[in-house]
């Protein structure tokens, strides 16, 4: 940002403008509106200069601007439209302390006029640096658009009202009132006339005083493997209503924005510092929100009850007193075998399935990788990459077959889907090879279905895995 804005008190402060034709006449219209003291040097001023000098609204000197004119100006305009003339203007003015500005002429000038929308006392400047003054002018209409022209007003009377709003406790309850006043009972208020809006004001003021506190709630939402489409309905609704979403790494960008359009946004999977938030920090932080009367989606990837440390989270918001619901969502590992074309359980194969996580088997008992070495067993090993050698070798030790066909599937139901076909005996090699960087669940017994055969064929020497596009 090579030019900082701020907002200038120029009451009574003298600005000086050096020009009189169009150019002069466009900064002069917009200078009017403030409150300081204008001086406009012009040998032949246009009509409007004239008459603005007739009305006494600009002094008029009739000759071009020398030596000592803008002492104890603010501002100094050069718009003579001639650059010659703007040069030497410019120089003057900076000798004489002023700030100076030549139109259209940003190399030289020490500030400059961002495009403005006016709602008195609410005032927009929109600057780009010179660098796309068609895109400031297109913000600009899109701004006028949306604010309505009775903004203006409406925060005048409104600032007359602070004190008395001090009754309402601070935070959300103030806020609450102030857009119900600007958003909905102001505008439609004025319509009759200003004078019937402080009476509006009034009863608004004295129905949020009778209305209790609202309270915080917390829906812990599953968003599930990535894809929106497979979002919840009740997802859906949790995220319209919500007023602030935390969310974690693994929520894709396209459900975000589903979310309402004024709710704030928290990634707590972000990693500053090279390491995602704590979780002692994201429990402040729900509670925090909650408290304040928000309505909190704690948004997770996949079902919020699979390894989402949910129940720490639950624990803090209970302590705290808030409500709480869960709204599940689609596993990974349901998405993971959709995408294979398989079930989870299956008649005569297996009638249980393990939900597991790569991390915590180091501390597997020896019945339990028995019990899973055994033929037609099946697991998704969720966060399994990193620990995949360790899986491998357990199982092949206990037993296991290692022709057993295994799954990886990274980036489940979203676009970049990958599927990786491979046995157990080649499970780590095949990972290495493969180098994903997405987010990967270990179907552990389970081929992809089109490619069943092709797994059974794995471990020959020439072959050893096959990434299957399905
Ligand atoms: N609550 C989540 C799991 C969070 S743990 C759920 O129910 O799915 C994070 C792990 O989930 C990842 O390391 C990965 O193993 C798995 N995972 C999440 N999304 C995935 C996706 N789209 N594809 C494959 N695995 C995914």
């Amino acid at each position: 940002m090579q030019h900082f804005p701020i907002f200038l008190n120029l009451a009574g402060r003298r600005v000086v403008l050096s020009g009189g034709g169009e150019t002069a006449v466009a900064k002069l219209r917009l200078l009017l509106k403030t409150e300081a003291r204008l001086t406009v040097f012009a040998t032949e001023p246009c009509d409007q200069v004239r008459a603005w000098a007739d009305a006494g609204r600009i002094t008029l000197v009739g000759r071009a601007f020398g030596p000592g004119d803008a002492l104890c100006a603010a501002l100094a305009y050069a718009a003579n439209d001639d650059a010659g003339q703007d040069a030497r203007v410019a120089r003057l003015a900076r000798a004489d302390g002023a700030l100076v500005n030549i139109v259209d002429n940003l190399g030289d000038s020490q500030f400059i006029t961002p495009a403005i929308v006016d709602r008195d006392p609410v005032t927009v400047a929109i600057g780009t640096e010179g660098a796309a003054p068609v895109l400031a002018r297109a913000i600009k209409r899109d701004l006028e658009e949306r604010l309505p022209a009775t903004l203006g007003p409406l925060a005048r009377i409104g600032k007359a009202f602070r004190g008395a709003v001090e009754a309402l406790p601070f935070g959300k309850p103030r806020r609450d009132f102030w857009q119900e006043y600007y958003f909905a009972t102001g505008p439609r208020t004025i319509e009759a006339g200003e004078d019937a809006v402080p009476p509006a004001l009034g009863a608004l003021l004295a129905r949020h005083l009778d209305t209790p506190e609202a309270r915080g709630v917390v829906d812990f939402v599953g968003a599930g493997p990535g894809d929106p489409d497979l979002l919840t309905l009740k997802a859906r609704k949790a995220l319209d209503k919500a007023d602030v979403v935390i969310h974690d790494r693994l929520v894709t960008p396209e459900i975000l924005e589903l979310a309402r359009r004024e709710a704030v946004l928290v990634d707590a999977g972000k990693e500053g510092f090279g390491r995602a938030m704590a979780q002692d920090e994201i429990n402040r932080l729900i509670v925090a929100h909650a408290r304040e009367g928000a309505h909190v989606v704690r948004l997770k990837s996949g079902d919020p009850t699979v390894f989402g440390r949910l129940d720490e989270e639950i624990e803090a918001v209970e302590a705290a007193g808030l409500d709480w619901a869960i709204v599940p969502g689609i596993t990974a590992a349901s998405a993971a075998v959709a995408g294979i074309g398989q079930s989870l359980t299956k008649r005569a194969r297996n009638s249980s399935v393990r939900v597991m996580t790569g991390h915590d088997m180091k501390g597997f008992a020896d019945h339990d990788w028995r019990a899973l070495a055994r033929a037609g067993e099946v697991a998704a090993i969720y966060m399994g990459k990193r620990s995949a050698r360790f899986v491998q070798g357990r199982l092949l030790m206990h037993g296991a077959d290692p022709l057993t066909p295994v799954s990886v599937v990274e980036n489940a139901s979203r676009p970049e889907q990958r599927v990786l076909a491979t046995t157990l005996a080649q499970l780590e090699p095949t990972l290495t090879q493969a180098g994903l960087d997405g987010p990967a669940i270990i179907l552990f017994g389970l081929a992809p279905r089109r490619a069943a055969a092709l797994a059974r064929s794995l471990d020959t020497p020439d072959v050893t895995s096959e990434e299957i596009a399905l």
